[in-house]
């Protein structure tokens, strides 16, 4: 199926006279007739349905779609894009060993990674999305385990060269996790271009509305676990708590890792998306490749717009001639990236305060991707405790505006930022 034709249909075909739409099965718990039936599913000996923290028929549909959009071979739903990302993680590490990270990545993920998961006794060597491959090589370590970055970094916007980390990752016998939120499958496949395990917020573009939180992680089946089974025990031998199944042996190259997932860190961690979640989730997914089309139109007529504005000093969009990752977006995301813009008003931070307090149109709120056009300064809310020297360390300038635009008409858009740039 077309990738758009799979947005519409996949991961459901309703039988003779059943649902046309995808059942929400709001129930925690599914019945059987004698223990043995049950006792079969506890050991993973038989497919079903028996507590919805670990799976629900739902969520399986939906994340059926979102492995085929990915083109991977098994997935699996979380409560959150934090979710998403720890379990991939944590699925393949554990305390004394070391991941490589893009330092570009997203706030939460940045905090997940170096705070919490360092208290897991997990190191993390953060390299730039731009180093060498000399110097991507110099990262790792005998117990590194895994390699991670964003596709489309949130917010620096920067784009990861996939191949150049993959390499790597695979020179290292390791895999490589990409975050894929931003640009989704619709504009970018990474596993096509050499991930192993790709995640996703679907609270992003994927929902689209700004209605569910929730998040998604998809398996390649690529990765080799069994060849590289002295890095990878928790997948390579057995474990005791589902008497002695080894998941790589049994569940193969295409299921072992989400299997492990579900049966250890969803069960133990308990951070499933509702049945309801998951429902709204796909109404969005039904549409993503109409959405995203759009959502990238506009974000490039409003970039165009603000680069040949006197009192825009710089605009960051991959999609620009302009931007040093252009280059890059042309190999990745042919046909567009996303709809988040960063620009920078000439005036400073209060040249930024009034822009803000002047739009009509565009929301100042903590989110991206929705079909309403939102937009940020980190500097005076997500970032305040952060002087001046501070922010421009930490890549997000005082003056910095950061603008997800929305699926509104572009015209009405440039309109309430012209008369917004005008106040200022
Ligand atoms: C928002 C976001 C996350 C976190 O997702 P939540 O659903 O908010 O938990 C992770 N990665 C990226 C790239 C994001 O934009």
């Amino acid at each position: 199926m077309n990738r758009d034709t799979i947005c519409v249909q996949g991961g459901y075909t309703p039988g003779n006279g059943e649902p046309r739409q995808i059942p929400i099965i709001q129930s925690t718990t599914f019945k059987y007739d004698t223990s043995e039936d049950m006792g079969k599913l506890f050991d993973l000996e038989a497919d079903g349905y028996f507590y919805s923290r670990l799976q629900n028929p739902t969520c399986d549909a939906v994340a059926r779609k979102i492995a085929a959009l990915e083109g991977g071979t098994a997935a699996m739903l979380t409560s959150s894009g934090q979710a998403a990302n720890f379990f991939a993680l944590f699925n393949i590490c554990q305390c004394g060993d070391h991941i490589v990270s893009s330092s570009t990545i997203y706030g939460g993920t940045f905090n997940l990674i170096s705070v919490t998961m360092a208290k897991m006794g997990i190191d993390v060597t953060f390299v730039s999305p731009t180093c060498t491959e000399e110097e991507l090589d110099a990262a790792f370590r005998p117990n590194t385990k895994a390699v991670f970055g964003e596709t489309i970094a949130n917010p620096a916007l920067t784009v990861l060269d996939i191949e150049k980390f993959a390499h790597a990752a695979h020179a290292h016998g390791v895999p490589l996790i990409v975050d894929n939120t931003f640009p989704t499958p619709v504009n970018c496949q990474p596993i096509a271009w050499g991930a192993d395990i790709v995640t996703h917020s679907t609270t992003k573009y994927m929902d689209g509305h700004g209605a569910a939180v929730g998040g998604a992680i998809v398996d390649s089946g690529k990765f080799d676990w069994m060849a590289h089974a002295d890095k990878f025990p928790g997948l390579c031998t057995p474990d005791e708590s589902y008497h002695g199944i080894t998941y790589a042996e049994r569940f193969g190259r295409e299921g072992a890792f989400i299997t492990k997932a579900t049966a250890q860190l969803m069960r133990d961690f308990g951070c499933c998306q509702s049945p309801q979640s998951a429902f709204i989730l796909n109404l969005g997914l039904e549409s993503l490749h109409v959405r995203m089309a759009r959502h990238c139109e506009n974000a490039l007529a409003v970039a165009r717009f603000l680069e040949q504005h006197p009192k825009v000093a710089y605009v960051d969009y991959c999609g620009l001639e302009s931007s040093p990752y252009y280059p890059l977006a042309q190999k990745y995301l042919p046909h567009g990236s996303c709809g988040v813009v960063s620009f920078g008003l000439a005036g400073g931070r209060e040249a930024a305060s009034t822009f803000m307090k002047s739009l009509r149109l565009a929301a100042i709120e903590t989110h991206v991707a929705d079909a309403r056009t939102c937009c940020l300064n980190p500097a005076s809310s997500t970032h305040r405790q952060m002087n001046d020297e501070q922010l421009k360390a930490a890549g997000v300038p005082a003056e910095l505006v950061r603008m997800s635009c929305g699926l509104e008409a572009s015209e009405d858009l440039i309109a309430d930022i012209a008369q917004a740039l005008d106040k200022v």
